[in-house]
């Protein structure tokens, strides 16, 4: 069986890959020809999941699943949120998020955040959705350079290090991304 993942970024594609069952042969978007930019237009996090899952079942024909994440900070009210990339701007620089996020921030002692990330699956004709969370606290500074995004100022809950001081097994076992691909993953092995 032939399955999409709507994205292009090799990390993932990789990290999924090695997890699927070996009847299903896993296409990027690049494998079927799509080089146009999927619209993430929706006001959510599932909305975008769903918009880049849907706009490759429907132009291209493909089952297909697709991601999409946020951060939310409880004492910015959800924020960044759905707009986590470009949080500072269109440059979508991660510094620079994390530089805003920290600053607004500032004198606010309830640092709790939460990553949230969403997986619509669409096979067969029918939609399924999966999420993965991991609660945490947003740090005063960053510490590490592994990983990715706001990985220097996220603390897991249960772990006194950052997610860019940790190792990427170990991130994946624990993270938003990986607990949702857990459950894909265990749904199509079904
Ligand atoms: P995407 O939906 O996976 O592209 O994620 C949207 C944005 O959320 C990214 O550009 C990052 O800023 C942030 N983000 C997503 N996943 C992670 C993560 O695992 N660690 C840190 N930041 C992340």
């Amino acid at each position: 069986m032939k399955l999409v993942f709507a994205s292009n970024n090799k990390n993932k594609i990789q990290e999924i890959k090695h997890q699927l069952p070996d009847d299903i042969e896993l296409l990027s978007l690049e494998d079927i020809g799509c080089t146009e930019d999927i619209p993430e237009t929706a006001d959510t996090i599932e909305g975008n999941a769903i918009l880049k899952a849907d706009y490759v079942t429907q132009k291209y024909g493909y089952d297909c699943f697709a991601d999409d994440t946020g951060l939310e900070v409880e004492a910015l009210n959800g924020e960044p949120g759905v707009y986590s990339a470009r949080y500072a701007g269109e440059q979508k620089d991660a510094n620079d998020n994390m530089d805003k996020l920290l600053l607004n921030l500032e004198g606010k002692s309830n640092r709790n955040a939460m990553f949230k990330t969403v997986i619509t699956l669409n096979l067969n004709g029918e939609q399924h959705l999966f999420t993965g969370i991991v609660n945490g606290v947003i740090t005063t500074n960053k510490a590490g350079d592994k990983g990715f995004g706001y990985d220097p100022i996220f603390k897991p809950e249960g772990l006194d290090l950052t997610f860019a001081q940790i190792s990427m097994d170990e991130k994946a076992k624990l993270s938003h991304r990986g607990r949702a691909v857990q459950q894909l993953i265990a749904f199509l092995k079904k």
